[in-house]
């Protein structure tokens, strides 16, 4: 059955909210969506950029919105009994202006950019929290998105008409376009008189003062082009809101005003860094401390001293730390430190004055106990099977040096 272009009541009103239609088909499609075309609708499908209404027929709930060959498929929830013919239809009139909102601020501030910074729009796409065009140009300056911006919002301020009507080719070249229409029947110009004549299927209000003010947020390169981020009307109140009340709260917890934020944060950075400066110096300390605590309980060993150490827990890298600050104070030292963990590591290393290759201890050591590992002649390190204890790595790894050294 061929069904009738459905008449587009959003375009004959943008401010409707509600209307009677009557059941023309009703379809469910190979995903079990259930589908309905009407007389007429104040449901604006996707398209142009814009999202689709949502809102309710009847007790349905709307959850899409498509125009197919000029007729527009409404998507509900669950199916209409076969006596529902006469339908109350409702959209969801905050989602509808919103959209309104963020699509004529669009036209403005592309427009202002053309104005301003000879800068022309290739594309746009409206978010869930924000918009975004694309610019035709390389560079944006912070100046030139600041007149850009000024000049759109002086067009909201002006309160200016926004009128919107179809046009045929031959009337539409009396106007002039920033861009050619995509479409070449029923051109439907958008129109803010003296700013702005825009080819546009969308739904605009009817005055830029209702488009309300509109701000950019940043811009960053995009394909050769500028992308450009922004919010308009309601959306921008929220976001302000949002942003001086977290501006408040980070000024309670520094306990400054809004004025004296930077110098706070600026002060909280320096301190950080005077703070992590001289941890680092008392670490240093520990560790000398450490040092010598171990040099003290240093065994004999010929003409050399030998110490070692278990840990439960330690970072591998801390270990060698340590056995370097041991064998920079004694020459002569041999050190082998083991920690357990999440894995059984251990760390050996010798003074220049030791006269024994690390490399090769850590080379015989590692056979034993089913591990990999490796380094130079003053330090190296291996790792050991979990199933050795670190008592028994201990033994073994003194066995290897006696050899070693007795060669
Ligand atoms: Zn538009």
């Amino acid at each position: 059955m061929l069904i009738s272009a459905t008449a587009k009541l959003y375009y004959q009103n943008p401010y409707w909210r509600e209307c009677t239609a009557t059941v023309l088909q009703q379809i469910t499609d190979e995903c079990q969506k259930n589908w309905v075309v009407f007389d007429q609708t104040i449901f604006y499908p996707t398209g142009g950029g814009q999202p689709h209404d949502t809102g309710y027929i009847g007790k349905q709930k709307v959850l899409d919105v498509e125009e197919r060959d000029g007729v527009i498929w409404h998507q509900l929830d669950t199916p209409l009994t076969s006596d529902q013919k006469q339908m109350q239809m409702k959209i969801d009139w905050e989602r509808r202006f919103d959209h309104m909102q963020q699509h004529a601020g669009q036209h403005i501030l592309s427009a202002a950019f053309a104005e301003e910074c000879k800068a022309t729009t290739i594309s746009f796409h409206l978010g869930q929290e924000t918009c975004t065009i694309d610019l035709d140009i390389k560079e944006l300056t912070d100046e030139m998105a600041k007149e850009a911006e000024t000049c759109a919002n002086q067009i909201v301020f002006e309160n200016r008409d926004i009128t919107a009507r179809f046009v045929n080719e031959e009337e539409l070249e009396k106007y002039p376009l920033r861009k050619k229409s995509t479409v070449e029947e029923d051109i439907r110009l958008v129109i803010i008189p003296d700013f702005d004549y825009n080819p546009c299927g969308g739904t605009h209000p009817n005055r830029t003062g209702e488009v309300g003010p509109i701000l950019i947020l940043q811009w960053e390169k995009h394909k050769g082009h500028i992308r450009l981020e922004f919010t308009v009307g309601k959306r921008t109140m929220d976001l302000l809101h949002h942003k001086h009340a977290l501006l408040r709260q980070v000024s309670r917890v520094l306990q400054t005003n809004e004025a004296g934020l930077l110098e706070a944060v600026l002060r909280v950075q320096e301190e950080q860094k005077r703070l992590t400066e001289e941890l680092l110096q008392v670490k240093e300390e520990l560790l000398t401390y450490e040092r010598d605590q171990l040099l003290s309980s240093a065994e004999e060993l010929h003409d050399r001293i030998l110490i070692t150490q278990l840990y439960e827990e330690r970072p591998l890298t801390e270990l060698q730390k340590v056995a370097q600050l041991i064998t920079g104070q004694a020459t002569n030292a041999i050190v082998l430190l083991i920690t357990g963990g999440v894995k059984q590591q251990f760390v050996c290393a010798c003074g220049t004055g030791a006269h024994v290759e690390m490399n090769t201890w850590v080379k015989h050591i590692l056979p034993r106990v089913e591990g990999k590992g490796g380094g130079n002649v003053l330090i190296a390190q291996g790792g050991a099977a979990s199933r050795y204890s670190l008592e028994q790595i201990l033994e073994y790894a003194r066995d290897e040096l006696y050899m070693l050294l007795e060669k």
